[in-house]
This record gives structure tokens, sequence and C-alpha cells, in this order.
């Protein structure tokens, strides 16, 4: 096989100690489903997955039936897989057929799974979505008496894993007032679905920051992604923690991904001369130069020109010029004893140096969940 330009680690150790860490802020009881949507996050699925099993993960949950599919052929265990977001008619049977738990956010839906139940001879494994004030997806207040009925009438088609919700944004506490409307709204509904004749196997409302910093949203499940893979859901969520537990500073997340490549080649470039593509870059001084294997169409953001920095020999590179299709430029003049092919560190430890995603998501004006889930999937993944 022929080697691509970049890759990418996961760190087994980080990823153990990242699910004690929510472990410990949950509790024994939830089950913790391992939120794998978007290509694991940009970990990629097909190495994650089973790398999560093998730390302890049971249930994992995506955003669409495709990724369902994905986790099916990636996964070594019995694991259960539960779809958040998009489930195509079409698909139903598929998912019906393996097992696979899926939200239903409207009527409709529940009749079309009784009669998918019925032709393929299993149960429909539901869980009830509901709308709390999140505006998205989710079962209206007004509907929840017809839709238990329905649930309990058709229990012998009808599996009811889960009543949940989701929060528009717990992890800034500038939206705390929302979101305590959405408590108060979610546990009426679940005092209706009590005194209903169905029982739920799960009520769950909590993802990762809810998880670590909202207790009373930990319930029977919590739905973990970006924390799991080593990210603070947000400043705030930090924060809570350090005061939580009286520290100045702390570090209980590890990150899970590194993106490493190599260096191409190395150039000297005299004084007043211009680096790449047009002007973007005069050299001030000559300079040594070292050009990097990939650029914006293997998600090294193009907005990252003449910003940012890499780690060679444990020394930060800054960026030269602009960040092409499939290469770019840095500085390492001042960086002894560099090599042709000497490792490059994108994200990641090297040496004492480390560079965050959170480093590139201030330049680049994106989330860090954005960033890395936008990291090609064509990039090979492996565990370290
Ligand atoms: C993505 C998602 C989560 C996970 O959110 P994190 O903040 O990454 O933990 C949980 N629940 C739902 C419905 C989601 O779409």
């Amino acid at each position: 096989m022929t080697s691509h330009s970049s890759r990418i680690e996961l760190s087994k150790s980080a990823l153990k100690n990242n699910l004690e860490f929510i472990r410990q802020k949950i509790g024994q009881h939830p089950v913790l489903s391992s939120v794998v949507k978007a290509n694991a996050y940009g970990h990629g699925i097909e190495t994650f997955v089973p790398l999560a099993e093998e730390c302890g993960v049971e249930h994992f949950a995506v955003a669409t039936s495709f990724e369902a599919e994905e986790v099916v052929e990636a996964r070594t265990g019995d694991a259960d897989i539960m779809i958040m977001g998009i489930l195509y008619p079409e698909d139903l049977h598929w998912v019906v057929d393996h097992e696979i738990e899926y939200f239903v956010f409207n009527f409709h839906r529940l009749e079309r799974s009784r009669e998918v139940a019925d032709k393929v001879g299993k149960k429909a494994r539901v869980h009830l979505e509901l709308e709390t004030g999140g505006n998205r997806t989710g079962l209206h207040e007004e509907q929840l008496d017809k839709a238990l009925d329905y649930l309990e009438r058709h229990q012998d088609k009808l599996e009811l894993m889960g009543i949940c919700t989701h929060f528009a944004g717990i992890e800034s506490l500038a939206n705390q007032f929302r979101i305590q409307q959405q408590e108060k709204n979610f546990e009426r509904m679940r005092e209706q679905v009590e005194q209903s004749d169905v029982e739920p196997h799960y009520y769950h409302t909590a993802c990762s920051a809810a998880a670590l910093a909202f207790p009373e949203t930990v319930m029977d499940m919590v739905r973990v992604g970006t924390s799991q893979y080593g990210m603070w859901p947000s400043p705030d969520i930090y924060n809570m923690h350090l005061m939580q537990e009286n520290k100045m500073s702390d570090a209980p997340l590890q990150p899970v991904l590194s993106w490493k490549t190599d260096i191409m080649h190395l150039n000297e470039v005299e004084e007043g001369d211009y680096i790449g593509y047009g002007t973007a870059y005069q050299a001030p001084q000559d300079m040594e130069v070292a050009v990097i294997p990939l650029g914006y169409s293997n998600g090294y953001a193009r907005s990252l020109s003449n910003r940012h920095h890499v780690l060679i020999g444990g020394q930060r590179a800054t960026i030269v010029g602009s960040i092409n299709m499939n290469v770019f430029m840095v500085d390492v003049t001042d960086i002894p004893d560099v090599e042709l092919r000497d490792e490059v560190v994108l994200i990641g430890q090297q040496g004492n140096e480390n560079i965050s995603i959170k480093s590139f998501t201030e330049s680049i004006d994106a989330i860090n969940n954005e960033f890395v889930s936008r990291l090609p999937a064509a990039i090979p993944r492996m565990i370290v």
C-alpha cells in the first residue's frame, strides 16, 4: 500500500483516562454512550470504535444510518448503536433488523416503526426525543399522550428504550436561563411518562458539558462526544471544574488525537525573495524553509497562512506564505540539524512543546468540534 501525506495517531491511554474521568463525574449507574458521529469527531470510526470497546465502551451514538453501518462494520463485539439524527424511511428496515436504537421525534415515525417491526419480526428499539425548548428535533408536548398510548398498545412491536432531550448550548453559562426552562419542561413531561403505562429503559439528557458540570442532568444514560476525545466543551465548563476542585489549573482530560507528517523538502531562500504563491511572504533575511506535504485539501485551513506553526525538532516553526492545496512552508532557520523526513507535528506533543486543537480554532474562528470533525476520512488513523 502507498503512503498518505500525513497520519493521525490515537492514544489509548488518553482515551482510558478521559473515560475514567467522565465516569468519576457521572458515577457508576448511567450507561455511557460514546458519541462517534462525524467519523468519531474526525478520530476515525474504523479505528476509534474498537479502541473504545477495548476501554470498556458498550454503547455508541451516531447521527445517521450511514454512520450506524460504519459502526456495525467497525465494532468487534456486540456494542449497542443509537441513531440520534436523520434516518430515511427506506433505511428503517435495515435498522430494525440490526436491532439499532433510534430517536423518534414525530408520531408518524412510531406508526412506520410498528409496521416495519411487524415485517422484520423484531421489535423496533425507539427513544422518544422530546421538544423541551431547543426547537431542533423533538416530539411536542401536545403529542406525548397520544405517543405513549400508541407505545402501550404496541408494546409487542415497539421497545421504548429511552425518553430523552438535548440542551441548546448548555456548555455556555450565558444560556443557563434557557437551559433551566428546558430542564423544567423535561421534568414535567417525564412525570407524564411515569404516570403512563409504559416505562422506558433510560431517561437521558446529558451531553459532555451537562455530564461534567450539571449533575441533575445525569440520569440513566449520558451521550458524551467531545470530552471523551479530551476536549473541554467550553472554557465555562473547564472553569466550573476548577471551582469545584478549588484549583488554579488542572488537566484531567488528555487529547486522544495527534496529527503528524514529515518534511518533504528543504530550501534555502535569499533575503527579499517571495516564498510560495504570489507575494504572501517576502523573506526578511536569508532563510531555511521546510516544505510540508499537506494543505487545505487535507483539512489544514487556508486561513492559517502566515500564522500558526508546526513542531519540528521539538521547536515551533512558523508558517511562511499561504497554505496551498497540498503543501505549505515553514521557517526552520533557527532550528538546528533539520533534515529531510524529520517528523512534523501538526497537532500534539513533540519534546516539551505542544500544539493543541484549541490553538487552531482560535486562528480560524472555528470551534474544536468543527475543526476535528472536518479532518479528512482518507488520512490513516493508528493507535499508539
Ligand atoms: C452530538 C450530540 C451529543 C454529544 O455532544 P458533546 O457535547 O460532543 O458531548 C449528545 N447528544 C446529541 C443529541 C448530540 O447530537
